[in-house]
């Protein structure tokens, strides 16, 4: 699958945002030594900033990083092989076995691992109750360019606007089965706390590719891949599509729908009845429900 194996051009890509001269991870950050664990407790630490500014659009865009919290999310994270650049774990959970091999496989990466209290763990969460561990690491993403023989479901999302409904789309598309998210355009940072929870782990396992529209019709004519736009016009009933399948589902912002530049580069335009008075779906319940179409042969209990 594509994400266990991902084409050389993307990797190197890869390796060149994430900042590392190490490879399969980041550099540590400035002053600290790769693989070595620390205790703080001071707010005023460097690497808690460094955390803390993950929050921030920009400083994940300069740093190529990004937070990943809770045990289950770090851990998929690390044994989905993502290059990570620091662990943070609360004190009181140090002797339990999963963190303790979550501890080991980061500092085996090279990552710096900090041990703190739960005070640095709310500032670094921004949130009461916060996570016992959380984790920054390099993003990835790739080009449309080095995907040349798409195989199975991919979802290609225009101007998607808000975290949450992108990270359920991923989750969604990992539990179909299909293979990937592709982002069109000016999109919400799939990277953002919010996307990241909302995919609960899923954002790990899905490949995320980003493109403009002019990129994604070149990648079409290239590949032959066949496309369908969902539209509140459309005059085809989702239902009674001949699915084939490898395809790609493209699915319009939450304002303004799709665009017409982006009908024009589809070869089908669907509908989802509408029986009562709502306008639309939301647009992640409506991936899910023409997802599970879409693939509804392929799926079985
Ligand atoms: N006002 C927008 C419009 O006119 O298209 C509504 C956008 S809707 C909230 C977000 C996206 O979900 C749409 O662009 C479309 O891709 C999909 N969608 C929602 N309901 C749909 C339906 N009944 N049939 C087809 N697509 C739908």
């Amino acid at each position: 699958m594509i994400h266990r194996d991902p084409p050389r051009d993307a990797a190197r890509d890869l390796y060149r945002r994430s900042g590392g001269r190490k490879p399969g991870g980041p550099t540590p950050p400035r002053g600290e030594e790769a693989g070595t664990v620390k205790a703080i407790t001071s707010l005023a630490n460097p690497v808690v900033k460094e955390l803390r500014g993950l929050h921030l659009k920009k400083e994940r865009a300069e740093s190529g990083l990004f937070l990943a919290e809770g045990l289950k999310l770090v851990t998929d994270a690390l044994e989905e092989g993502w290059p990570i650049r620091t662990l943070v774990h609360a004190g009181r959970v140090k002797d339990q076995p999963l963190v303790r091999r979550a501890v080991d496989t980061a500092k085996a990466r090279g990552a710096l691992v900090l041990e703190t209290s739960d005070e640095v763990l709310t500032k670094i969460c921004r949130r009461d109750n916060p996570q016992m561990v959380v984790a920054a690491f390099a993003q990835k993403i790739g080009r449309l360019a080095d995907l040349m023989r798409p195989e199975g479901v991919w979802v290609a999302l225009e101007g998607i606007k808000d975290p949450g409904n992108l990270g359920t789309i991923v989750r969604t598309v990992d539990s179909v089965g299909a293979k990937g998210v592709i982002l069109l355009g000016d999109c919400t940072d799939p990277f953002a706390l919010e996307a990241v929870r909302a995919t609960m782990g899923s954002l790990f396992h899905v490949p995320l590719f980003a493109a403009s529209l002019e990129e994604f019709v070149a990648w079409k004519a290239k590949t032959g891949i066949r496309c369908w736009g969902t539209h509140l016009k459309g005059a085809v009933d989702y239902r009674t599509v001949d699915w084939p399948e490898t395809c790609v589902l493209m699915m319009g912002n939450e304002q303004s729908g799709l665009p017409e530049a982006h009908v024009a580069a589809c070869d089908g335009i669907v509908k989802i009845p509408m029986a009562g008075r709502a306008d639309s779906l939301n647009l992640a319940v409506a991936t899910a429900v023409t997802l599970y179409e879409i693939r509804r042969a392929r799926l079985a209990l």
